[in-house]
């Protein structure tokens, strides 16, 4: 389907939908901000200082992320924290994903901590009708290392079969504790060399908690060239054995290290030949899921503007509601405000992941962010030009 002609039935240029929860002076700081993330020599040093600062528990450190990219990226230090975000987004009929921002883990201790979060989380969006769902890493609650080892069917040792009972005990509590709340959970993608792994446990919970209702969602990496027959594949599977298939599609968030890795282990990439291929597999995907929605619910986690417009539209083509329960659409909270808000406005099921934690433990993800928004080409990042067009709006 090409957009190009069609009469999009919603409109993304929008700024003043995109940003009307946003103060002037909040814009404002916006503008600072993404106007500092832009420039990529500054974000490497503030990575650096900010994380040696938190290290030696210099007292500025704290107060000086807070205020600046942890505000904009982040809900809050804490679950009652974040309920100020999570009621602003409402009133902008949008929803929220928790996403408890812990990562790098390695002890059974952490484990544990994550699980306990992950609970209460659920717990949260029992009492949230803003709280559908909240998302969860298994390399949060089992360790790298030993899914690696799974991965590759080596023979575990004693201690290392103990661990990975603790490790699916913990999983399915949590699977267990979100079908009895009625919260979903999305179980993100990882790295390639642990994602069979992660498959494997998913697919055991959906098929154990999606019998009725879709509760667990896996993730779907549409730059890996084997994802999208994966998905089908995954659907046939759903189907024979009786149970409701949740797919987030995403394109995915670990391509150099992905390319890098295969290169040096001389294997061939997991990755698509170029971004032309992620994208045309990634539509492909949408479309597969739209085509199936009675029994594959779905996630759009994307900040791409067309991958959105083509599922509005083939909503619209298909008589399908546009706030259907199994049809939704996601991005990351401080981000792409012009695609979440015009969506929630056109009565679509808009949400944003919002990530919440202590703010030593969000800084890999804020570090991400910032990367993410900075250019080595020195060119204005999309966020930046539309909070521009904003201030301009305004006359500020
Ligand atoms: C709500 C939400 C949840 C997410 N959860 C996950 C998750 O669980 N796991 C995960 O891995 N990521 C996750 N992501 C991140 C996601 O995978 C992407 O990295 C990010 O969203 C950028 O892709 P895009 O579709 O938004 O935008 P775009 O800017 O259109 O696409 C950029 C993406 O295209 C792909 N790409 C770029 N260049 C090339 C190339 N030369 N060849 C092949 N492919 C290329 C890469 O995946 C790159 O990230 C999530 C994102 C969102 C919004």
């Amino acid at each position: 389907m090409s957009l190009k002609d069609a009469n999009l039935i919603i409109d993304f240029k929008d700024t003043k939908i995109a940003f009307e929860h946003k103060s002037n002076e909040e814009l404002k700081k916006a503008a600072w901000l993404f106007k500092m993330m832009n420039n990529p020599k500054l974000v490497k040093f503030g990575s650096t200082l900010g994380l040696k600062a938190l290290k030696w528990n210099l007292p500025f450190a704290q107060t000086a992320i807070k205020k600046t990219i942890f505000d904009q990226f982040c809900g809050g230090r804490s679950l009652s924290e974040t309920q100020k975000t999570i009621n602003l987004l409402y009133e902008h009929n949008t929803l929220t994903i928790l996403d408890y921002g812990a990562e790098a883990k390695t002890t059974e201790q952490d484990f544990n901590k994550t699980m306990s979060e992950t609970l209460a989380a659920i717990d949260f969006g029992e009492m949230n009708a803003s709280v559908p769902v909240v998302s969860a890493k298994i390399t949060g609650m089992a360790r790298f290392a030993l899914l690696e080892k799974i991965q590759l069917g080596v023979e575990l040792m004693d201690r290392e079969k103990k661990e990975w009972e603790s490790a699916l005990k913990r999983i399915d509590v949590v699977c267990h504790h979100a079908l009895n709340k009625k919260v979903g959970i999305f179980f993100d993608a990882e790295e390639s060399w642990i994602q069979d792994a992660i498959d494997k446990v998913v697919n055991m919970m959906m098929e154990k908690y999606n019998k009725r209702q879709v509760i667990v969602y896996n993730t779907f990496q549409m730059y890996r060239h084997d994802r999208l027959e994966y998905l089908m594949s995954s659907h046939e599977e759903a189907k024979e054995k009786g149970y409701l298939l949740g797919a987030k599609l995403v394109r995915g968030a670990y391509m150099e290290k992905e390319r890098e890795r295969a290169k040096i282990k001389n294997y061939p990439s997991p990755i698509q030949a170029d971004k032309n291929a992620t994208d045309s597999d990634y539509n492909s995907a949408l479309q597969y899921c739209i085509m199936n929605y009675e029994t594959i619910s779905s996630c759009n986690a994307t900040h791409n503007e067309f991958s959105n417009y083509f599922q509005a539209e083939l909503l619209d083509q298909m008589d399908i509601p546009n706030n259907h329960p199994h049809i939704n659409f996601c991005q990351l909270y401080g981000m792409s405000d012009q695609i979440t808000f015009n969506l929630a406005k056109g009565g679509f099921n808009a949400a944003k992941y919002v990530p919440y934690g202590a703010i030593k433990e969000v800084i890999p993800y804020l570090i991400r962010r910032a990367n993410e928004n900075s250019s080595v080409s020195g060119e204005m990042s999309r966020e930046l030009k539309l909070i521009k067009e904003e201030m301009k709006r305004r006359r500020l």
